[in-house]
């Protein structure tokens, strides 16, 4: 302790002043000392000194040790009082005690004082640093709590049995409720679903009743690591729609066991709204490409044949070009509508059984006419009959055939694998073109996602095919992957289940 310590003496015996004294000298410690006798100077001593500490005799002869206890008490309760006294007695140090002071001492027994007084400074110590964290910890809980207050999004925590532990303001608001009073008469997290079910009809992205179970908190519950749910609240009373995306992340403890679950809610309706006109601007502009682009065909395939007779090659050449370039824009507002159709969750599916090698030949022997450069290749058998939507399969190994002839320029050959297991049929597309650096290989099946490649030839294309491809096999419980290597070439696999029982 650098500070000196600031100490009243209240004795009216010189000698034994002198000797606390000589005492406290052999502390470790600077010190001032005061000695006051009477009442009055005790008093002034308290305002004027300000001592750090008091010693105190218990009897003078105007004054006593008791009073001038409850003096300090009273006035200064955090100076800490030592009695530092002739009296022996245990009662009467038990007495003082209980009236406030830190210690009772006997004159003949002075060898204890520096002691005393270092365990109360370093008890004072201690007290203040406690405070100080106090005052931090209840600093940095405002500092949260303002944040939390201001941000937009919705938090809601409750621990792993539901109880609900904190929601701000904005988390009451897209829950549905008026004001955090209101929620917090509701103590669990399945009431408020309960109640929130009363008044909203809730929803998934595809039109689909929402259940409890499968809110992102609950699948943390399960063991899920960041689960996400975009939901749509429907107001019963009052037809109003909004839309929130919901993330639920766990908070576990040293064993790893999910103690508490944080959930933030975003909301989204107006981007909802925004994708909503976007898709529905888009199915309108197919549908209206659509009309002129199949009649732009019908009328290039008449005038083929009319030049066919007239054997002119230099309109014959011609012709072909508008054709294919037609061909390109079909494939273009299908694609569209496609996307359109996935988006709303309208996209429709007719299975049927049907033999995968002829198919696939076929298919094979018409992309074949769409280059001169490759020569595509069948390999391998599948036994059993496929179960699937047949055009709509036929759309995913032309757009994986149509991607491997535009991103392998220079190379001769594309390879089709058909093979099986007992489960399921798979079907793989091989090229030797550009490659796919791994980075990439995940996000490819995104929707528009195109690999920029710089400094390279540039590929047309708007990122749809493998989006497509993707949701048409993910509706046929398939899967579709692809294993590649930069400059090496890419092979596009997928799998469709055999019908159960076929
Ligand atoms: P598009 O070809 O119209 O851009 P896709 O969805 O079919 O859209 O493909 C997405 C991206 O994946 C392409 O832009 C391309 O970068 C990459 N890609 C797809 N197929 C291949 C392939 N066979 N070889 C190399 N890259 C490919």
């Amino acid at each position: 302790m650098n500070k000196e310590l600031r100490i009243l003496l209240l004795e009216d015996v010189s000698t034994d002043a002198e000797l606390i004294k000589r005492e406290l000298q052999k502390g470790d410690f600077l010190f001032i000392l005061k000695q006051v006798k009477t009442e009055e100077a005790f008093e002034k001593a308290l305002e004027e000194f300000i001592p750090d500490i008091i010693l105190a005799d218990y009897k003078l002869p105007l004054f006593d040790g008791i009073s001038a206890l409850r003096i300090a008490q009273k006035g200064h309760p955090d100076i800490p009082f030592i009695f530092v006294s002739g009296y022996r007695g245990e009662e009467l140090a038990v007495e003082t005690l209980k009236n406030g002071a830190r210690d009772y001492i006997l004159k003949d027994n002075l060898s204890r004082l520096v002691p005393s007084i270092r365990l109360i400074l370093n008890e004072q110590e201690e007290q203040k640093k406690r405070k100080q964290a106090e005052e931090e910890l209840q600093n940095s809980k405002r500092q949260v709590e303002t944040i939390l207050q201001t941000i937009v999004n919705g938090i809601v925590v409750y621990d792993n049995e539901g109880k609900l532990i904190y929601t701000n303001e904005n988390g009451t608001k897209l829950l549905g409720f008026s004001s955090r009073e209101e929620l917090s008469k509701i103590s669990s997290i399945n009431s408020i679903w309960e109640k929130t079910c009363e008044r909203f009809e809730i929803k998934d992205e595809l039109g689909n009743p929402f259940l409890f179970d499968q809110l992102p908190g609950n699948r943390v519950l399960r063991g899920e690591a960041n689960p996400e749910a975009t939901i749509c609240f429907k107001d019963k009373g009052m037809n109003k729609v909004h839309w929130v995306l919901v993330k639920s992340r766990p908070i576990v403890d040293a064993q790893g066991k999910v103690q508490m679950i944080v959930t933030v809610i975003s909301d989204i309706t107006e981007q909802k709204e925004q994708e909503k006109l976007k898709d529905e601007f888009i199915i309108t502009a197919s549908h209206e490409l659509k009309t002129p682009v199949t009649s732009l065909k019908a009328f290039t395939q008449f005038l083929e044949k009319l030049i066919d007779k007239n054997q002119n090659k230099e309109y014959k050449h011609y012709i072909a070009k508008i054709d294919k370039q037609s061909d390109k824009l079909i494939k273009l507002t299908n694609d569209l509508l496609d996307l359109s159709k996935i988006q709303a969750g309208k996209i429709e599916f007719h299975k049927e059984c049907f033999d995968p090698n002829k198919w696939i030949r076929d298919i094979a022997e018409d992309m074949q006419t769409l280059t001169n450069g490759h020569r595509i290749m069948v390999k391998g058998k599948i036994i059993r009959d496929v179960y699937g939507d047949k055009d709509r399969l036929s759309q995913v190994v032309m757009n994986l055939l149509s991607n491997a002839i535009k991103y392998s320029p220079e190379a001769k050959k594309i390879v089709v694998k058909l093979s099986e297991n007992k489960e399921k049929a798979m079907i793989a597309v091989q090229d030797f073109g550009i490659g796919i650096e791994e980075q990439y290989q995940d996000k490819i099946f995104n929707r528009f996602f195109r690999i920029n490649h710089n400094n390279e030839k540039t590929f047309p294309g708007l990122g749809m095919g493998l989006y497509i491809s993707h949701q048409i096999i993910k509706r046929h419980s398939g899967q579709i992957w692809v294993e590649s290597l930069k400059n090496k070439g890419s092979t596009f696999y997928f799998t469709i289940p055999f019908k159960t029982g076929s």
